[in-house]
């Protein structure tokens, strides 16, 4: 621990040396950055694969393609977002000229979990490093092909004092956690989220938190219910279910039920064959804990399809399931392949039955009917989501991306992302050629007029 308490006063160093506030060595940073993922993307995809087993297509596009996105929109950008904004002035303050000036934070931690490895800890740092701190990535121990990989790369790239990352288990991170860090950003399981909450709120210092949830999927009865399984499905079973915006469970109107489930199936089928576990397309469970966990949830007096297991393999048969509140696997998010299935006869009424949980990370609504998709998406409290589809939100750069209440503090991606890794700091720039004194003391007869003013002004 000596060397880390080293190397955190180097980047306290580094910091100050006003190196990082030029705007044209960040953007070299980040084109470094792009290089060595454009240049490594072999190893990158052999490292998910010896992690997750995860197919190619998912691993690329997933993993590598958004970091690419993220790396171009932020080299792209980089000048406009660090140049003071101008916004309009108050009246009051007459004359003057108003900005808003980006500040980076500092020394920044970021700590990521094991399901998108790369994409979790790559993202936040791109705009860690646009935004002008000095960072150290804290990858997760569970995936240690990848986090070997990430760790040799940005050492091949970065001074440490810069950019580096510390790998470990429990007692790195509560090491880490101790020490003062000028933001935080975490993102991983609601648990461990109040664990980092803890530990910034004893230096006051900013967070976000990016966490899970039970993240349900509505489906209506005006819905297109081949597409919505085939997109359900597609989402559900991406990395194997082990995606923190997965469809959690699908609440479908009681009058199709047997009808969308049929399809699901025939959908499962059509996608991964009659044994998903020969399929190349079918990520397998991080590690053993975790398929005993999610093994645990599966009720087998529930299963409608699928149930099948290996422990050697770490697989787990994609599985749907006719459950209840009262079922388990309604107790904790899956986080598996697992697919359990509610009814419901009225759309607001199961609304408030979902808010009456923790508020999910993203929700799904499938159904035609506009008034209805306007009810879901007013009614219904969760981070963000999709109509008519699954997983999307998390791809488009203009959107923010982040939980609410349990499933998260802040947002980021884009534009979002440069706000969340730097301080906004608003400032008046006063004329010095009028001088109202209204102001000034002594007040005595001014009060009158002054609220005159307001009055007129605002
Ligand atoms: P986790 O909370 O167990 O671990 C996340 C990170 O925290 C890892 O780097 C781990 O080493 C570290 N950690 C674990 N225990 C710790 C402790 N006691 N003190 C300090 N640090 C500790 O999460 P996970 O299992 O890696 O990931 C799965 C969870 O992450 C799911 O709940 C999922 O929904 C969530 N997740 C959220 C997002 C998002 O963008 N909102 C993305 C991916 C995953």
């Amino acid at each position: 621990m000596k060397t880390l308490q080293v190397l955190l006063k180097q980047q306290e160093e580094f910091f100050n040396s006003k190196e990082l506030q030029s705007v044209s060595f960040r953007k070299k940073s980040l084109e470094k950055l792009k290089t060595i993922i454009l240049e490594n993307q072999e190893e990158l995809l052999a490292a998910l694969h010896k992690d997750l087993r995860k197919p190619t297509f998912e691993a690329y596009t997933s993993e590598i393609a958004l970091v690419l996105t993220e790396l171009n929109y932020f080299i792209k950008n980089i000048n406009k977002l660090n140049k003071p904004k101008r916004v309009k002035g108050s009246l009051l303050n007459f004359p003057s000229k108003d900005y808003i000036y980006s500040d980076a934070y500092g020394r920044v931690l970021i700590i990521a979990p094991w399901n998108y490895p790369l994409l979790l800890v790559v993202s936040p740092l791109i705009a860690a490093i646009a935004a002008g701190n000095c960072v150290v990535c804290k990858p997760s121990e569970e995936t240690p092909h990848t986090s070997t990989i990430i760790a040799a790369l940005i050492a091949r790239t970065f001074k440490p004092a810069h950019v580096s990352v510390v790998e470990g288990g429990l007692e790195v991170n509560q090491f880490l956690l101790k020490q003062k860090w000028d933001f935080i950003f975490f993102t991983g399981s609601t648990k461990v989220g109040k664990i980092v909450l803890k530990a910034a709120a004893e230096q006051l210092c900013p967070v976000t938190l990016e966490l899970g949830g039970k993240s349900p999927v509505i489906v209506h009865q005006d819905a297109e219910l081949q597409l919505a399984a085939k997109r359900i499905i597609w989402g559900k079973l991406f990395n194997a279910g082990q995606t923190c915006i997965a469809p959690d469970y699908i609440y479908v109107h009681e009058t199709i039920k047997d009808e969308f489930c049929s399809y699901l199936i025939e959908e499962i089928k059509r996608a991964l064959g009659e044994k998903p576990e020969e399929s190349i397309d079918y990520a397998r469970i991080v590690n053993k804990r975790h398929f005993n966990r999610i093994k645990a949830l599966i009720d087998y007096k529930e299963v409608i399809y699928g149930g099948k297991t290996n422990t050697e393999d770490l697989y787990i048969e994609p599985t749907i399931t006719l459950s209840s509140w009262e079922s388990e696997i309604m107790k904790e998010e899956i986080f598996g392949p697992l697919l359990p299935i509610l009814t419901f006869n009225d759309l607001a009424q199961t609304i408030c039955t979902i808010n009456r949980y923790d508020k999910p990370l993203s929700a799904y609504y499938f159904g035609a009917n506009k008034t209805d998709q306007e009810l879901f998406l007013t009614s219904l409290y969760f981070g963000g989501g999709c109509v008519n589809d699954t997983l999307l939100h998390n791809t488009c750069e203009n959107l923010p991306f982040g939980g609410v209440g349990n499933s998260g503090i802040g947002s980021y991606h884009g534009a979002k992302s440069f706000e969340c890794f730097s301080h906004q700091k608003g400032i008046v720039k006063r004329g010095t050629w009028l001088d109202i004194p209204i102001r000034y003391r002594p007040y005595s007869s001014k009060l009158t007029l002054v609220k005159k003013l307001f009055k007129y002004l605002t």
